[in-house]
């Protein structure tokens, strides 16, 4: 472990590009070193200095006397029924995160967190119900992905990660700054496709133009989780700050790859947001928005009052949908039986409710 003995270093992963090549500049070396640190960091994935090997010997000793490599600490990995995998990390300050590892068919997703915990209080969110820890920084995000891709690399299939979802635990546009610069990373030092990516955010309307004017474009997802501003305000108190024709009008004004599509999420909760008018309403809503729509039924948690409605409830209320010429999929909730499912993450922390 040895986080305290490295407190003076530099973390070579919490600088940025230019940041390393001021590093290597002032360590006297020639300008390609940083192109070859920024290789052995993100693509070969060097748990340490003394993994860079391409490095003499020396070199390797020099840089670790200013400098180290940090890492996630694994607290606990939970496999569920389903062969869904759930991590459990801890941070250097000692917060914790948690990230999901998706199997799928021909798909193997993680989906990773952007804060510890969440400010946003939706009342469905089991992380809502943490609080807000902290931001993250832009290498602990990455480094869920450096961590697994590592663990899943030693296996004989299903060893590549095919997607990466910003839907773990906090609200990606309430840290905006960090979540660009890990775009950044995952596409360019580590090679991963924009359309491989996606972002979900809780509609944060006043951030969404400038996230997309800064960051690459990854596909942007919406949890707008109800068709009217009452239902809204009920389960999302960010809804009373950006209600959902600002989120919307926000959602038009993208000027959006072709064929890019904005997915809307919707959590169906019984007796809530479920009636064949909500459906009608969500047609209307979505008009002259490329979108499509995810249905996620919603998945419980010890001390909800909420509850999943009938099946019969959630395919009525997708054939309304598609009848309005809206693609909408039910989404598999996976890893319910360890708490990996959507909104289902606490990372170990204590909830208030
Ligand atoms: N903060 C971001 C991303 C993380 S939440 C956001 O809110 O979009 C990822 C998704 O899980 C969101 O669409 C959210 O609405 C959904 N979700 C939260 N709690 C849920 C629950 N108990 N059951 C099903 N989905 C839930
Ligand atoms: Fe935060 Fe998203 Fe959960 Fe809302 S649904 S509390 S924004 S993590």
């Amino acid at each position: 472990m040895g986080y305290n003995l490295n407190m003076a270093k530099i973390n070579l992963k919490s600088l940025n590009e230019e940041e390393i090549k001021e590093f290597i500049k002032s360590q006297g070396l020639p300008d390609y070193r940083g192109g070859q640190i920024l290789h052995w960091i993100y693509e070969k994935k060097a748990e340490s200095m003394d993994q860079i090997t391409e490095f003499s010997k020396e070199l390797r000793k020099k840089l670790s006397s200013i400098a180290y490599i940090s890492n996630l600490n694994l607290l606990e990995k939970q496999t569920s029924k389903d062969n869904t995998e759930k991590f459990l990390f801890k941070l250097e300050d000692d917060e914790s995160i948690e990230s999901i590892l998706i199997p799928d068919e021909e798909r193997l997703t993680l989906c990773i967190s952007s804060q510890a915990g969440c400010a946003m209080g939706c009342r469905f969110c089991l992380t809502g119900k943490i609080g807000f820890k902290r931001n993250l920084m832009a290498h602990e995000i990455v480094d869920q992905v450096i961590y697994v891709s590592r663990v899943i690399a030693k296996r004989k299939k299903n060893n590549i990660l095919t997607n990466i979802v910003f839907m773990g635990m906090g609200e990606p546009l309430a840290n905006l700054a960090e979540v660009v610069e890990a775009l950044h990373r995952l596409i360019r030092f580590m090679g991963i496709s924009r359309k491989r990516i996606t972002l979900s955010t809780s509609g944060i309307a006043a951030k969404i133009a400038e996230f997309y004017e800064h960051a690459p474009k990854v596909n942007l997802a919406v949890s707008l989780n109800a068709a009217d501003d009452e239902t809204r305000n009920k389960l999302m108190p960010i809804n009373r700050i950006y209600p959902i024709k600002m989120l919307l009008d926000e959602c038009r004004k993208l000027d959006m790859p072709a064929r890019d599509k904005i997915t809307f999420e919707y959590v169906m909760v019984d007796g809530i947001n479920d009636k064949p008018e909500d459906a009608k309403k969500l047609v209307r809503l979505l008009k002259g928005i490329p979108s499509k729509v995810n249905i996620i039924p919603f998945n419980k948690y010890h001390g909800t009052e909420f509850k999943k409605p009938s099946d019969e409830k959630i395919f009525a209320f997708q054939k309304i949908l598609m009848d309005g010429n809206i693609n909408a999929f039910i989404r598999k909730s996976k890893g319910q039986d360890i708490l990996a499912a959507c909104g289902q993450l606490k990372a170990g922390y204590k909830t208030n409710k």
